[in-house]
C-alpha cells in the first residue's frame, strides 16, 4: 500500500514562494540604497555641551565653600555687625550662608563675634567639638583675636585661638560687614586649596 507523503502538501507552490521571497528582497534592495542616519549622531553635539571635566578636589571644595553654614554662637557686640552682614544690604546668602544653624551638628563654620569670657569658654569649646567635620573658624573683631580692649582682664580669654583653632582673623572693633565679607572670601580661598589626598593621609 502506498503511503501518502504529507510533508509535500504546501499552500503555495515552491515557485510562488521563491518569487515572493525574491520580490521582498528586491524591494528591500531598492529602498536600501542610502545608509540610514546614525542614531548616535546627536551624541557628539550633546556631549560637547554637557561634559565638564574637573577634579574631585575642585568639586568637593566648591561644594564645601559654597554651603558654609554658620553656627549661632555670638557672645558680644561684634554680633551686631555680623547680623548686618546677614541682612539685605550686605547679604551673605550670596555665599549660601544665610541660614544660621541653631544646632552645631548642622554647622561647619563658627564666626566668633564677640568677647569671650573664661566662664563661657567651655560652652564655646563644646559647640566647636560638636560641629560637623570639616569645620572652620573666623575670629571676628579685636576681642576674638586678642581680648581687644579687655586684654589683661582676669575674666576674658585673650583670643579664641587659646581654645579652638582659628582659620581667618578679621580685625576691628567692631569690624564692618565689608571686612567680615573679605574674611569670608579669604576662608573660601583657603577651602579651595584643600586636597582630599592630604586629608586622608
Ligand atoms: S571687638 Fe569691639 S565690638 Fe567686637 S566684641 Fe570686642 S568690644 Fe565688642
Amino acid at each position: 500500500m502506498e503511503v501518502e507523503d504529507t510533508t509535500k502538501r504546501y499552500i503555495y507552490s515552491d515557485t510562488e514562494l521563491d518569487r515572493a521571497e525574491g520580490e521582498a528582497i528586491e524591494s528591500l534592495k531598492a529602498h536600501s540604497q542610502q545608509p540610514m542616519p546614525d542614531p548616535d549622531k546627536w551624541l557628539e553635539e550633546e556631549i560637547k555641551r554637557n561634559i565638564l571635566l574637573t577634579t574631585v578636589d575642585w568639586a568637593l571644595n566648591w561644594a564645601r565653600r559654597s554651603s558654609l553654614w554658620p553656627v549661632i554662637a555670638f557672645p558680644a557686640c561684634c554680633a551686631f555687625e555680623l547680623m548686618a552682614t546677614a541682612a539685605s544690604r550686605f547679604d551673605i546668602s550670596r555665599f549660601g550662608m544665610e541660614v544660621m544653624r541653631a544646632s552645631p551638628r548642622q554647622a561647619d563654620l563658627m564666626i566668633t563675634a564677640g568677647t569671650l569670657t573664661w566662664k563661657m569658654a567651655p560652652q564655646i569649646r563644646r559647640i566647636y567639638d560638636q560641629m560637623a567635620e570639616p569645620k572652620w573658624v573666623i575670629a571676628m573683631g579685636a576681642c576674638a583675636i586678642s581680648g581687644g580692649i579687655f586684654t589683661g582682664s582676669y575674666a576674658v580669654v585673650p583670643g579664641y585661638n587659646r581654645i579652638i583653632p582659628v582659620d581667618v582673623y578679621v580685625p576691628g572693633c567692631p569690624p564692618r560687614p565689608e571686612a567680615l565679607l573679605h574674611g569670608i572670601k579669604m576662608l573660601r580661598d583657603k577651602i579651595a586649596k584643600r586636597s582630599l589626598l592630604k586629608e586622608v593621609r
